[in-house]
């Protein structure tokens, strides 16, 4: 059984010990660059045409050449195949500005008249990874969230487009530091506020609450990433007759709605099981929540414009 496989974009599946990058890939150097994480069930890319939408989405956003996305469905199809339908896969979509010595040499090219060899190749490439021990416990006992500052408005995203907020790109760090200090505090994730007090997302994940039969999350335009299973979710629960908004909410709604929800490719339906301490018991409807997100990413199959 493969725990790992690697499969580039023009289709190849490459050994996943061996080396693939240069050091000098902007991806690397200054985190340059997008990715996706899907989920692998049953031998499928779950809701790839939306990851693939968003995938395009980030890619005009960073002004990165625009992605050949019938070449991406081949590469994460025979990454999928060979990744076998017996277990679930954490699948990533990775694609880099390419080698800063290619880009270097861009503005010789131009004067030179050499354009077509003045844009860097992208790096592009698909891995799929075992999913971490974590999400089965995420998704079966819930998470315990603390709420952390992320010291930024929720005009920001409209303020400064450059800061990327609604695209996916590489620049992690602090989304891994800020989990990291939530383990320090004996928690398992965070969701992050903005400095008027707004509900934003978490460090991987998009925050959903549950109040009677609405279904509500932060608009993008909060400087959120819009989340896929979030919108899969969204896509199903209104045929079972939820009301599904998109609405700025305080920090004060996670207390007094019926329940909290962290959404994410991987993971799917987390329910926040205590938030800064606070113990938050499960509502009747838990299952019927985790059971749309489940429905939602298979059957988000068809192309949809963000
Ligand atoms: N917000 C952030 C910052 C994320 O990193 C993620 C997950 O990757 C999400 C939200 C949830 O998005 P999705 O459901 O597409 O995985």
């Amino acid at each position: 059984m493969v725990d790992r496989v690697l499969v580039s974009l023009d289709g190849a599946v490459r050994d996943p010990d061996a080396p693939l990058l240069y050091a000098d890939d902007i991806g690397v150097l200054r985190g340059d660059g997008i990715f996706e994480t899907v989920l692998v069930r049953a031998g499928n890319a779950c809701a790839i045409e939306f990851h693939l939408g968003r995938l395009r989405r980030s890619a005009q956003a960073l002004d990165l050449p625009e992605p050949e996305l019938g070449r991406w469905r081949e590469a994460v199809e025979r990454a999928a195949k060979e990744w076998g339908s017996d277990r679930e896969g954490l699948m990533r979509l990775v694609l880099t500005r390419g080698r800063d010595s290619e880009l270097s040499g861009v503005a010789e090219k131009v004067t030179t008249g050499d354009l077509a060899a003045a844009v860097p190749v992208p790096t592009a490439y698909v891995l799929v990874l075992p999913v971490p021990a974590r999400v089965q416990k995420a998704r079966t006992e819930g998470v315990a969230v603390v709420t952390l500052s992320r010291g930024i408005s929720i005009d920001l995203a409209q303020a400064a487009p450059w800061q990327l907020l609604g695209a996916k790109t590489l620049s992690y760090a602090s989304n891994m530091a800020a989990l990291r200090f939530a383990a320090r505090m004996g928690a398992d994730d965070v969701i992050f506020t903005s400095t008027e007090n707004r509900v934003l997302e978490g460090p991987r994940s998009s925050v959903v609450i549950a109040r009677d039969k609405q279904l509500i999350t932060p608009p993008a335009k909060n400087g959120v990433l819009p989340g896929v299973t979030q919108r899969a979710l969204f896509i199903e629960a209104e045929k079972a007759g939820w009301e599904c908004i998109y609405k700025s909410l305080f920090t004060a709604d996670l207390l007094t709605c019926d329940s909290v929800w962290m959404m994410s490719s991987v993971s799917l339906a987390a329910r926040v099981n205590s938030l800064d301490g606070l113990r938050m018991s499960a509502p009747d409807n838990a299952q019927e929540i985790i059971d749309l997100v489940d429905r939602g990413i298979e059957r988000a199959g068809a192309v949809h414009e963000w």
